[in-house]
């Protein structure tokens, strides 16, 4: 049920998306709160009372994340940067470029707004970092204003609203944290682009900063748990391993936008490709090419015309008796804009439409002729020898 995506609301312009393990948090959060944080702040109310305040809590925090990432969204769109959209969730991966399996470390993320681009200006990354945490503190007045007016005759309202308040402060509080990628680290970014004038740089040493801020946060987690705060710990552990993970992972993100964007898929094709004919019966394609050439995949070329793909995949959908009598056309994949890219096309957007596709390799195409393919094997290397290059001079 992880990383499934469920739109479920539209914000001026904006789709606010939930990963359905948010439904696990917003069980949890009401629970908690019903449970134990409302009767503490006020005991002696009937249960079900508690049950009330626990769900209208529960939308409240739901609402208050949305309205943080909605200012984020409204001033990075403000400022030219496009957004994907915004996704609540938790233990999600954030593998959004990456065709690999997800790496094995959890991630924790109450919401994200998804940006497409890097902000163009260190004065515009700044005003769309502060947005949210000042939002938060705005809903934070509001929630406490509206707590005084109601508290003689709606107390239970009130009594939600003052959770809701407290709630709103510690979201600008926790996101204020200068812990690259939290908005803290964000608004040092900025500083830092400012006065050194490189992105590179600047991220190099807030995503610096943020590791070491979420390792700080593991030690915490763990103190706490062996001296008995096993709650409280086991939050700061998760949200240290968070930050951690996020931090090095945004700072790849950059390195990868800097080396790849701007690239035409042309440079990094690769030209020495086996073909196929349709015609080829699959036992034959499996002993003769699958087994000679090592490839994962080949096009599907008839007469000098590209037809298709074929995939070492698609044959394990195919039962082996079947192989002596269907062939390669039976198995393949015909050419369209799925898996079919011109040579002119950005390396980065190339690795995006591999991500949205579950591709790992595109055919590279020129008015209907076949010049090339590209893999994301390939991106990545030529992309971790550029960082080792670039690593070792100082
Ligand atoms: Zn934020």
């Amino acid at each position: 049920m992880f990383g499934r995506k469920i739109k479920i609301l539209r914000l001026s312009g904006f789709d606010v998306y939930v990963d359905a393990s948010w439904l696990v948090l917003a069980a949890l959060v009401t629970w908690s709160l019903a449970d134990s944080v409302f009767p503490m702040m006020r005991p002696g109310l009937p249960k079900a009372t508690y049950w009330y305040m626990g769900v209208g809590g529960a939308i409240g925090l739901f609402l208050s994340i949305v309205l943080h990432e909605f200012a984020h969204s409204v001033i990075a769109r403000a400022n030219g940067i496009r957004m994907r959209g915004i996704t609540l969730f938790i233990f999600g991966g954030v593998a959004e470029m990456m065709d690999e399996p997800p790496t094995p470390e959890s991630e924790f993320k109450m919401a994200i707004a998804e940006m497409m681009d890097e902000p163009p200006t260190p004065e515009s990354e700044f005003k769309m970092a502060i947005a949210g945490p000042i939002m938060s503190v705005l809903v934070a007045g509001v929630c406490y204003g509206g707590a005084v007016v109601l508290s003689d005759p709606m107390e239970v309202v009130s009594i939600t609203l003052r959770y809701l308040g407290q709630i709103n402060l510690l979201l600008a509080g926790f996101n204020m944290v200068p812990a690259f990628p939290l908005d803290g680290g964000r608004v040092l970014r900025s500083i830092l682009w400012k006065v050194q004038n490189s992105l590179k740089k600047a991220t190099h040493v807030s995503s610096i900063i943020g590791s070491s801020f979420g390792l700080f946060m593991i030690l915490v987690g763990v103190v706490s748990i062996l001296t008995g705060h096993f709650v409280a710990g086991f939050w700061w552990f998760l949200l240290g391993m968070f930050v951690r993970s996020a931090a090095q992972q945004s700072y790849e993100q950059v390195l990868l936008r800097q080396y790849l964007q701007g690239e035409p898929v042309a440079r990094f094709m690769n030209r020495n490709i086996v073909t196929v004919p349709p015609d080829l019966r699959l036992d034959e394609f499996v002993q003769n090419y699958v087994y000679y050439h090592h490839f994962k995949a080949y096009p599907v070329v008839s007469e000098g015309r590209l037809l298709g793909i074929v995939s070492v995949e698609a044959l394990r959908g195919i039962p082996k008796e079947q192989w002596t009598t269907l062939t390669v056309a039976d198995a393949m994949e015909p050419c369209d804009g799925t898996n079919s890219i011109p040579p002119t096309l950005d390396t980065l957007q190339a690795l995006s439409l591999m991500a949205r596709q579950g591709k790992s390799r595109l055919l590279v195409v020129e008015n209907g002729e076949l010049l090339g393919m590209i893999s994301f094997r390939d991106i990545m290397e030529f992309f971790n020898l550029k960082v080792a290059l670039d690593e070792s001079i100082p």
